[in-house]
Protein backbone atom coordinates (compact mmCIF):
# COMPACT_ATOMS: atom_id res chain seq x y z
CA UNK A 1 0.00 0.00 0.00
CA UNK A 2 1.05 3.50 -0.86
CA UNK A 3 2.78 5.30 2.18
CA UNK A 4 0.85 9.20 1.43
CA UNK A 5 -2.53 9.63 0.27
CA UNK A 6 -2.62 10.31 -2.95
CA UNK A 7 -5.34 13.37 -3.52
CA UNK A 8 -8.13 12.88 -6.26
CA UNK A 9 -6.86 16.43 -7.67
CA UNK A 10 -4.11 18.56 -7.43
CA UNK A 11 -3.28 22.39 -9.27
CA UNK A 12 -0.76 22.52 -11.62
CA UNK A 13 0.82 25.70 -9.69
CA UNK A 14 4.06 26.51 -8.22
CA UNK A 15 7.17 29.07 -7.89
CA UNK A 16 5.83 30.31 -11.72
CA UNK A 17 2.59 31.31 -10.92
CA UNK A 18 3.64 32.58 -7.46
CA UNK A 19 6.01 34.93 -9.33
CA UNK A 20 3.62 35.74 -11.94
CA UNK A 21 0.80 36.97 -9.33
CA UNK A 22 3.60 38.68 -7.45
CA UNK A 23 4.18 40.98 -10.32
CA UNK A 24 0.63 41.18 -10.97
CA UNK A 25 0.06 42.77 -7.30
CA UNK A 26 3.22 44.73 -7.63
CA UNK A 27 2.32 46.98 -10.45
CA UNK A 28 -0.15 48.08 -8.86
CA UNK A 29 -3.09 47.27 -11.33
CA UNK A 30 -4.79 43.71 -9.81
CA UNK A 31 -8.02 43.76 -11.16
CA UNK A 32 -9.19 43.33 -15.29
CA UNK A 33 -6.22 45.23 -17.36
CA UNK A 34 -3.50 44.49 -19.93
CA UNK A 35 -3.05 40.89 -18.36
CA UNK A 36 -6.94 40.02 -18.79
CA UNK A 37 -6.84 41.41 -22.31
CA UNK A 38 -3.46 39.11 -23.21
CA UNK A 39 -5.18 36.15 -21.77
CA UNK A 40 -8.15 36.55 -23.79
CA UNK A 41 -6.30 37.17 -27.20
CA UNK A 42 -4.30 33.70 -26.19
CA UNK A 43 -7.25 31.85 -25.70
CA UNK A 44 -8.99 33.64 -28.99
CA UNK A 45 -5.67 32.96 -30.95
CA UNK A 46 -5.47 29.25 -30.11
CA UNK A 47 -9.09 28.33 -30.88
CA UNK A 48 -9.00 30.60 -33.78
CA UNK A 49 -12.59 33.06 -32.62
CA UNK A 50 -12.62 37.09 -32.62
CA UNK A 51 -13.59 37.15 -28.86
CA UNK A 52 -13.47 35.61 -25.61
CA UNK A 53 -14.10 37.47 -22.79
CA UNK A 54 -12.51 36.74 -19.09
CA UNK A 55 -14.68 36.32 -16.98
CA UNK A 56 -14.56 35.38 -13.07
CA UNK A 57 -16.45 32.11 -13.27
CA UNK A 58 -17.65 29.24 -16.00
CA UNK A 59 -21.08 29.79 -14.60
CA UNK A 60 -20.52 33.63 -15.12
CA UNK A 61 -20.06 32.90 -18.20
CA UNK A 62 -23.16 30.09 -19.53
CA UNK A 63 -25.24 32.87 -17.19
CA UNK A 64 -24.23 35.77 -19.63
CA UNK A 65 -24.41 33.40 -22.54
CA UNK A 66 -28.12 32.92 -21.57
CA UNK A 67 -28.80 36.20 -21.24
CA UNK A 68 -26.82 37.01 -24.72
CA UNK A 69 -29.01 34.59 -26.58
CA UNK A 70 -32.54 36.55 -25.20
CA UNK A 71 -33.55 33.23 -23.32
CA UNK A 72 -35.99 34.49 -20.79
CA UNK A 73 -39.41 33.30 -19.43
CA UNK A 74 -41.52 31.00 -20.90
CA UNK A 75 -38.34 29.64 -23.08
CA UNK A 76 -36.97 26.27 -22.74
CA UNK A 77 -33.41 25.16 -22.80
CA UNK A 78 -32.89 21.38 -23.55
CA UNK A 79 -29.47 20.11 -21.11
CA UNK A 80 -28.58 17.27 -19.43
CA UNK A 81 -28.81 15.26 -16.29
CA UNK A 82 -25.17 14.28 -16.72
CA UNK A 83 -23.72 17.75 -14.92
CA UNK A 84 -22.45 20.03 -12.04
CA UNK A 85 -25.15 21.72 -10.54
CA UNK A 86 -24.36 25.11 -12.05
CA UNK A 87 -24.80 24.09 -15.51
CA UNK A 88 -28.95 23.74 -15.12
CA UNK A 89 -29.19 26.76 -12.37
CA UNK A 90 -28.24 29.27 -14.32
CA UNK A 91 -31.12 28.48 -16.92
CA UNK A 92 -33.48 28.51 -13.25
CA UNK A 93 -31.82 32.15 -12.52
CA UNK A 94 -32.59 33.68 -16.16
CA UNK A 95 -36.58 32.50 -15.23
CA UNK A 96 -36.06 29.73 -18.23
CA UNK A 97 -37.40 26.34 -17.97
CA UNK A 98 -34.61 23.24 -18.00
CA UNK A 99 -35.18 20.50 -20.37
CA UNK A 100 -33.41 17.53 -19.44
CA UNK A 101 -32.84 14.18 -21.87
CA UNK A 102 -30.63 11.23 -20.90
CA UNK A 103 -27.30 10.71 -22.27
CA UNK A 104 -25.37 7.88 -24.03
CA UNK A 105 -24.39 5.15 -22.18
CA UNK A 106 -20.66 5.40 -22.84
CA UNK A 107 -19.72 9.20 -22.87
CA UNK A 108 -21.97 10.54 -20.62
CA UNK A 109 -22.91 13.28 -23.44
CA UNK A 110 -26.09 14.61 -24.08
CA UNK A 111 -28.08 12.06 -26.64
CA UNK A 112 -28.56 13.95 -29.39
CA UNK A 113 -31.89 11.84 -31.48
CA UNK A 114 -33.41 12.93 -27.52
CA UNK A 115 -32.44 16.64 -27.95
CA UNK A 116 -34.22 17.02 -31.31
CA UNK A 117 -37.07 14.86 -29.81
CA UNK A 118 -37.37 17.45 -27.28
CA UNK A 119 -37.49 20.42 -29.25
CA UNK A 120 -40.74 22.03 -29.01
CA UNK A 121 -41.56 25.84 -29.93
CA UNK A 122 -40.58 27.16 -26.73
CA UNK A 123 -36.63 25.43 -27.33
CA UNK A 124 -34.80 28.36 -27.73
CA UNK A 125 -31.33 26.80 -26.25
CA UNK A 126 -29.57 23.41 -26.20
CA UNK A 127 -26.66 23.84 -23.31
CA UNK A 128 -24.51 20.36 -23.54
CA UNK A 129 -21.88 19.24 -21.56
CA UNK A 130 -18.58 17.93 -22.95
CA UNK A 131 -18.38 15.29 -19.94
CA UNK A 132 -15.03 14.60 -18.95
CA UNK A 133 -13.16 16.17 -21.48
CA UNK A 134 -14.89 13.93 -24.80
CA UNK A 135 -16.63 16.51 -27.19
CA UNK A 136 -20.35 16.48 -27.90
CA UNK A 137 -20.53 15.55 -31.64
CA UNK A 138 -19.99 19.18 -32.87
CA UNK A 139 -21.08 18.39 -36.55
CA UNK A 140 -24.78 17.06 -35.63
CA UNK A 141 -25.06 19.36 -32.99
CA UNK A 142 -24.51 22.31 -35.28
CA UNK A 143 -26.80 20.50 -37.60
CA UNK A 144 -29.60 20.62 -35.04
CA UNK A 145 -28.96 24.13 -34.57
CA UNK A 146 -29.03 25.55 -38.32
CA UNK A 147 -32.28 22.98 -38.55
CA UNK A 148 -34.10 24.24 -35.72
CA UNK A 149 -32.47 27.76 -35.19
CA UNK A 150 -31.24 27.40 -31.73
CA UNK A 151 -28.52 29.14 -29.74
CA UNK A 152 -26.48 26.82 -28.58
CA UNK A 153 -24.32 27.73 -25.46
CA UNK A 154 -21.70 25.14 -24.45
CA UNK A 155 -20.42 24.22 -21.49
CA UNK A 156 -16.91 23.55 -21.53
CA UNK A 157 -15.98 23.15 -17.94
CA UNK A 158 -13.96 20.16 -19.31
CA UNK A 159 -13.03 20.68 -22.50
CA UNK A 160 -10.17 23.26 -23.42
CA UNK A 161 -8.19 21.48 -25.97
CA UNK A 162 -10.58 18.80 -26.71
CA UNK A 163 -11.59 18.18 -30.45
CA UNK A 164 -14.08 16.69 -32.79
CA UNK A 165 -13.04 16.37 -36.47
CA UNK A 166 -10.05 17.87 -35.84
CA UNK A 167 -11.93 21.05 -34.46
CA UNK A 168 -11.30 22.49 -30.94
CA UNK A 169 -14.25 22.76 -29.01
CA UNK A 170 -14.97 26.23 -28.30
CA UNK A 171 -14.22 26.95 -32.22
CA UNK A 172 -17.66 26.45 -34.32
CA UNK A 173 -19.27 29.90 -33.45
CA UNK A 174 -21.67 29.09 -30.33
CA UNK A 175 -21.31 31.17 -27.07
CA UNK A 176 -18.82 28.17 -25.50
CA UNK A 177 -17.88 28.73 -21.51
CA UNK A 178 -14.45 27.39 -20.16
CA UNK A 179 -13.73 27.34 -16.26
CA UNK A 180 -10.57 27.67 -14.74
CA UNK A 181 -11.64 26.49 -11.01
CA UNK A 182 -9.11 25.07 -9.15
CA UNK A 183 -9.53 21.86 -10.49
CA UNK A 184 -9.51 22.49 -14.07
CA UNK A 185 -6.82 21.60 -16.79
CA UNK A 186 -6.11 25.31 -16.57
CA UNK A 187 -6.57 27.20 -13.45
CA UNK A 188 -6.89 30.94 -12.54
CA UNK A 189 -7.92 29.62 -8.90
CA UNK A 190 -11.55 30.95 -9.79
CA UNK A 191 -12.03 32.34 -13.60
CA UNK A 192 -13.95 31.51 -16.52
CA UNK A 193 -13.86 32.26 -20.25
CA UNK A 194 -16.95 32.89 -22.51
CA UNK A 195 -16.33 32.82 -26.42
CA UNK A 196 -18.25 35.07 -28.15
CA UNK A 197 -19.64 34.85 -31.89
CA UNK A 198 -18.59 38.91 -32.34
CA UNK A 199 -17.50 41.80 -31.61
CA UNK A 200 -20.76 43.62 -30.53
CA UNK A 201 -21.50 40.75 -28.57
CA UNK A 202 -18.57 40.70 -26.67
CA UNK A 203 -18.52 44.30 -26.21
CA UNK A 204 -22.23 43.47 -24.62
CA UNK A 205 -21.23 40.75 -22.39
CA UNK A 206 -17.55 42.66 -20.97
CA UNK A 207 -20.15 45.55 -20.18
CA UNK A 208 -22.87 42.94 -18.50
CA UNK A 209 -20.13 41.57 -16.95
CA UNK A 210 -18.74 44.67 -15.03
CA UNK A 211 -22.16 46.22 -13.95
CA UNK A 212 -23.44 47.26 -17.32
CA UNK A 213 -21.28 50.36 -17.49
CA UNK A 214 -20.73 51.35 -21.10
CA UNK A 215 -17.63 50.67 -22.78
CA UNK A 216 -14.45 50.93 -20.86
CA UNK A 217 -14.95 52.11 -18.19
CA UNK A 218 -12.88 49.19 -16.60
CA UNK A 219 -9.93 51.54 -17.94
CA UNK A 220 -11.26 54.84 -16.25
CA UNK A 221 -8.71 54.84 -13.35
CA UNK A 222 -5.84 54.68 -15.41
CA UNK A 223 -4.09 57.62 -17.15
CA UNK A 224 -5.37 57.75 -20.16
CA UNK A 225 -9.17 56.93 -18.85
CA UNK A 226 -12.47 58.79 -18.54
CA UNK A 227 -14.49 59.28 -15.70
CA UNK A 228 -17.84 59.23 -17.65
CA UNK A 229 -19.35 55.88 -17.96
CA UNK A 230 -23.33 54.76 -18.72
CA UNK A 231 -25.00 51.99 -17.41
CA UNK A 232 -26.22 49.84 -20.47
CA UNK A 233 -28.00 47.17 -18.76
CA UNK A 234 -28.19 45.96 -14.59
CA UNK A 235 -25.00 44.23 -15.29
CA UNK A 236 -23.08 41.37 -12.90
CA UNK A 237 -19.45 41.99 -11.17
CA UNK A 238 -18.10 38.74 -13.60
CA UNK A 239 -15.45 40.55 -14.50
CA UNK A 240 -12.23 38.64 -14.55
CA UNK A 241 -8.71 40.67 -12.30
CA UNK A 242 -5.54 40.67 -13.62
CA UNK A 243 -4.26 38.35 -10.80
CA UNK A 244 -6.07 35.78 -11.92
CA UNK A 245 -5.23 36.52 -15.90
CA UNK A 246 -1.34 36.45 -14.65
CA UNK A 247 -1.53 33.32 -13.12
CA UNK A 248 -3.97 31.97 -16.31
CA UNK A 249 -1.21 33.46 -18.47
CA UNK A 250 1.53 31.06 -17.14
CA UNK A 251 -0.52 28.08 -16.75
CA UNK A 252 -1.26 28.96 -20.46
CA UNK A 253 2.33 29.00 -21.42
CA UNK A 254 2.55 25.62 -20.07
CA UNK A 255 -0.85 23.87 -21.04
CA UNK A 256 -0.04 22.05 -24.16
CA UNK A 257 2.79 20.07 -22.10
CA UNK A 258 0.23 19.63 -19.34
CA UNK A 259 -2.24 18.12 -21.51
CA UNK A 260 0.26 15.92 -23.08
CA UNK A 261 1.15 14.65 -19.13
CA UNK A 262 -2.70 14.11 -18.68
CA UNK A 263 -2.59 12.01 -22.36
CA UNK A 264 0.20 9.96 -21.02
CA UNK A 265 -1.20 8.90 -17.78
CA UNK A 266 -4.20 8.35 -18.93
CA UNK A 267 -2.37 5.71 -21.85
CA UNK A 268 -1.11 3.99 -19.32
CA UNK A 269 -4.21 3.60 -17.04
CA UNK A 270 -5.52 2.10 -20.29
CA UNK A 271 -3.44 -0.30 -20.54
CA UNK A 272 -2.89 -0.88 -16.94
CA UNK A 273 -6.82 -1.25 -16.21
CA UNK A 274 -7.48 -4.12 -19.00
CA UNK A 275 -7.41 -7.08 -16.65
CA UNK A 276 -9.94 -5.40 -13.96
CA UNK A 277 -14.00 -5.83 -13.89
CA UNK A 278 -14.10 -2.27 -14.98
CA UNK A 279 -14.93 -0.04 -18.12
CA UNK A 280 -12.17 2.50 -18.96
CA UNK A 281 -13.42 5.79 -20.52
CA UNK A 282 -14.66 5.65 -24.24
CA UNK A 283 -13.17 7.61 -26.32
CA UNK A 284 -15.04 7.41 -30.14
CA UNK A 285 -13.13 7.98 -33.13
CA UNK A 286 -12.86 11.59 -34.63
CA UNK A 287 -12.36 12.95 -30.87
CA UNK A 288 -9.51 14.03 -29.14
CA UNK A 289 -10.23 13.37 -25.51
CA UNK A 290 -8.82 16.77 -22.94
CA UNK A 291 -8.39 13.97 -20.31
CA UNK A 292 -9.99 16.23 -17.61
CA UNK A 293 -11.69 13.41 -15.62
CA UNK A 294 -10.83 9.63 -15.87
CA UNK A 295 -14.37 8.45 -15.41
CA UNK A 296 -14.22 4.52 -15.17
CA UNK A 297 -17.31 2.04 -14.78
CA UNK A 298 -17.29 -0.95 -12.48
CA UNK A 299 -18.65 -3.79 -14.00
CA UNK A 300 -21.17 -4.74 -10.86
CA UNK A 301 -22.81 -7.18 -12.49
CA UNK A 302 -19.70 -9.58 -12.14
CA UNK A 303 -18.56 -8.07 -8.28
CA UNK A 304 -20.32 -8.63 -5.12
CA UNK A 305 -18.79 -4.84 -3.91
CA UNK A 306 -20.98 -2.15 -4.33
CA UNK A 307 -19.88 1.58 -6.00
CA UNK A 308 -19.35 3.32 -2.42
CA UNK A 309 -18.12 0.00 -0.63
CA UNK A 310 -15.27 0.75 -3.81
CA UNK A 311 -14.36 4.03 -3.06
CA UNK A 312 -14.03 3.58 0.59
CA UNK A 313 -11.47 0.83 0.30
CA UNK A 314 -9.66 2.69 -2.21
CA UNK A 315 -9.58 5.64 0.53
CA UNK A 316 -8.52 2.94 3.29
CA UNK A 317 -5.34 2.79 0.44
CA UNK A 318 -4.77 5.79 0.26
CA UNK A 319 -6.47 6.72 -2.75
CA UNK A 320 -8.79 9.89 -3.54
CA UNK A 321 -11.09 9.54 -5.71
CA UNK A 322 -14.69 11.56 -6.90
CA UNK A 323 -17.71 10.99 -8.25
CA UNK A 324 -19.18 13.09 -11.49
CA UNK A 325 -21.77 13.27 -11.03
CA UNK A 326 -24.63 13.11 -8.69
CA UNK A 327 -27.70 13.33 -11.39
CA UNK A 328 -29.71 16.58 -11.56
CA UNK A 329 -32.65 14.88 -10.83
CA UNK A 330 -31.25 13.81 -7.59
CA UNK A 331 -31.88 16.92 -6.25
CA UNK A 332 -34.15 18.42 -4.13
CA UNK A 333 -34.86 21.52 -5.55
CA UNK A 334 -35.26 20.15 -9.45
CA UNK A 335 -37.17 17.69 -8.00
CA UNK A 336 -39.64 20.27 -6.10
CA UNK A 337 -39.45 22.61 -9.27
CA UNK A 338 -39.52 20.77 -12.39
CA UNK A 339 -40.54 17.33 -11.25
CA UNK A 340 -37.23 15.55 -12.30
CA UNK A 341 -37.51 12.42 -11.37
CA UNK A 342 -33.78 10.00 -11.35
CA UNK A 343 -35.89 6.88 -12.87
CA UNK A 344 -36.76 9.37 -16.62
CA UNK A 345 -33.05 9.09 -17.34
CA UNK A 346 -32.04 5.83 -16.82
CA UNK A 347 -28.86 5.90 -18.89
CA UNK A 348 -27.34 9.17 -16.63
CA UNK A 349 -28.36 6.29 -13.92
CA UNK A 350 -26.13 3.29 -15.02
CA UNK A 351 -23.86 6.21 -15.56
CA UNK A 352 -23.14 7.42 -11.98
CA UNK A 353 -24.36 4.47 -10.45
CA UNK A 354 -20.92 2.44 -11.73
CA UNK A 355 -18.52 5.80 -12.32
CA UNK A 356 -15.72 6.55 -10.12
CA UNK A 357 -13.08 9.35 -11.01
CA UNK A 358 -9.87 8.15 -10.64
CA UNK A 359 -6.51 11.01 -9.82
CA UNK A 360 -5.38 12.55 -12.78
CA UNK A 361 -3.39 15.65 -13.37
CA UNK A 362 -0.08 16.51 -14.54
CA UNK A 363 1.66 16.59 -11.58
CA UNK A 364 1.33 12.61 -10.74
CA UNK A 365 3.72 10.02 -12.00
CA UNK A 366 3.56 6.80 -13.54
CA UNK A 367 3.80 4.93 -10.42
CA UNK A 368 1.02 6.91 -8.95
CA UNK A 369 -1.34 5.56 -11.61
CA UNK A 370 0.01 1.93 -10.99
CA UNK A 371 -0.68 2.52 -6.92
CA UNK A 372 -4.13 3.40 -8.10
CA UNK A 373 -4.45 0.14 -10.48
CA UNK A 374 -3.28 -1.89 -7.78
CA UNK A 375 -5.09 -0.45 -4.95
CA UNK A 376 -8.49 -0.80 -7.63
CA UNK A 377 -7.54 -4.25 -7.54
CA UNK A 378 -7.32 -5.11 -4.30
CA UNK A 379 -10.66 -3.13 -3.83
CA UNK A 380 -12.42 -4.84 -6.45
CA UNK A 381 -12.13 -8.34 -4.92
CA UNK A 382 -14.26 -9.96 -2.55
C1 LIG B 1 -16.61 23.10 -12.84
C2 LIG B 1 -17.85 23.06 -13.65
C3 LIG B 1 -18.66 24.18 -13.82
C4 LIG B 1 -18.48 25.44 -13.02
O1 LIG B 1 -17.30 26.09 -13.26
P1 LIG B 1 -16.97 27.40 -12.38
O2 LIG B 1 -15.82 28.01 -13.11
O3 LIG B 1 -16.62 26.91 -11.01
O4 LIG B 1 -18.17 28.25 -12.40
C5 LIG B 1 -19.71 24.12 -14.70
N1 LIG B 1 -19.99 22.99 -15.37
C6 LIG B 1 -19.26 21.88 -15.21
C7 LIG B 1 -19.62 20.66 -16.00
C8 LIG B 1 -18.18 21.87 -14.34
O5 LIG B 1 -17.49 20.74 -14.15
Amino acid sequence: MRPTFLPYNQPEVGEDEWRAVGEAIMSRWITRGRLTQQLEEALADYLGVPEVVGLSSCTAGLHLALMAAGVGPGDEVISTPMTFAASINVIDQVGAKPVLVDVDEDTGNLNLDLVEQAITRRTKAVLPVHYGGHSVDLVRLNRIRDRWGLAIIEDAAHALGSRHDGHLVGSSGNLTAFSFYATKNLTTGEGGALVVPDAAMAERIRALSLHGLSRNAWNRYSEGGDWRYDVMAPGYKYNMTDIEAAMGLTQWAKFEAMQQKRAQLASHYQQRLRLLPVVVPAVRPGFDHAWHLFPIHLRLDVMSKTRDQVIEELRRRNIGTAVHFIPIPHFTYYQRRYGFKPNDFPHAETFYASEISLPLYPSMSFEDVDDVVDALAESVGD
